[in-house]
């Protein structure tokens, strides 16, 4: 095991987050998680709270970051992320997104720590080349609905940059593409959690406008893999990390209708404004640099996500 360090994981209550502290703790590292609660839960990390290597402190971190003592990594995983949640709550966004990300900074700065920016497959928006690579600037609209969080992870990419020019700051940004897994909220409006809730209930799989639009779709537990590759090497990325299995939404349902083994029927809502077309990373960089690729299979990781969610009726109400 490597020798053991102390870790902050903003947001570490939310899915993502989560994860991360899971698997931080099980490598026997000392973590501390913070979060204010608005899009996660403490439940999410109830089952690390026995242990004396983790603590969750809450806290607002767009206020402040009140931690004390020697720190090795600063891991930024806070910020609303499904749209429904950021539409919700745009300005606390945007907020976090550049106060939280710069009280994170100072903390790495103080501390002589790496600093881990939780960026988006999103600042890439709807991109007019396919598949991303990391020198795409993107195609955001910065008036849209959706701009309070491609323009807030855009300004912390920006905001990141300029710490690590300035004061030396030790920094890597990642890109995440769309990621999945156990411990996702059955409402928080993503596909997938969507889609399994439905076809769990037997209610319609509602598809957004024809279905044609596609994601690419990571496993949790590869995309953790990826995050502590680069947290371990000195890359300042951007990296794009996610798994570039493409799928359209309407496969995608269908899919997990057949894993369920539902007998629900899809129907076809109107599709939100700019709502991305396609999406697929090009990994090479991660290839090269961190020699980290996903190792899950879609169908693998979809058959692990329907089953926690049959298991936990808690949280999911099924
Ligand atoms: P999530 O909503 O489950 O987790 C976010 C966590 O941050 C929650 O626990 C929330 O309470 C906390 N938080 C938000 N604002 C805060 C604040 N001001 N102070 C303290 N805590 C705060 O979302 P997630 O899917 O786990 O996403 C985590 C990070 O990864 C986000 O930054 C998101 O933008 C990024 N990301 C996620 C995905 C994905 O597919 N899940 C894709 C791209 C980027």
């Amino acid at each position: 095991m490597s020798k053991q360090q102390r870790y902050v994981v903003m947001g570490g209550a939310g899915f993502l987050g989560s994860h991360l502290c899971e698997r931080l703790v099980g490598e026997g590292h000392e973590v501390v998680a913070v979060d204010n609660f608005i899009t996660g839960s403490a439940s999410n990390v109830a089952h690390l709270a026995g242990t004396p290597l983790f603590s969750l402190v809450e806290a607002d971190v767009s206020v402040s970051l009140p931690v004390e003592g020697q720190v090795d990594a600063v891991l930024n995983f806070a910020s609303p992320a499904s749209p429904v949640d950021y539409l919700e709550h745009p300005i606390e966004t945007l907020h976090v997104g550049s106060l939280g990300t710069m009280n994170g900074l100072e903390l790495a700065r103080a501390q002589g720590a790496r600093f881990i920016m939780a960026s988006t497959s999103e600042v890439y928006g709807d991109p007019q080349i396919h598949p991303q690579t990391e020198d795409y600037w993107g195609h955001v609209n910065p008036v849209g609905p959706r701009s309070v969080y491609d323009e807030a992870k855009r300004f912390s990419e920006a905001l990141v940059t300029g710490y690590r020019t300035t004061y030396g700051t030790d920094t890597g940004i990642v890109r995440i593409f769309n990621t999945f897994g156990p411990r996702m909220r059955p409402n928080d409006g993503r596909a997938i959690p969507n889609f399994v809730r439905q076809s769990l209930r037997g209610d319609p799989i509602t598809i957004a406008g024809d279905g044609s639009q596609t994601r690419s779709i990571c496993y949790v537990d590869d995309l953790v893999t990826g995050i502590l590759a680069l947290t371990r090497s000195s890359l300042a990325g951007p990296v794009n990390i996610g798994n570039p299995h493409e799928i359209s939404m309407l496969e995608l349902a269908q899919w997990i209708v057949k894993l369920v083994g539902s007998s629900s029927e899809t129907v076809h809502i109107e599709r939100p404004v700019d709502d991305p077309t396609v999406r697929r990373p090009d990994i090479t960089l991660a290839q090269r640099e961190l020699g980290w690729e996903p190792e899950v299979s879609a169908d693998e990781g979809l058959r692990r996500t329907i089953e926690w969610f049959r298991e936990h009726p808690e949280v999911t109400g099924l």
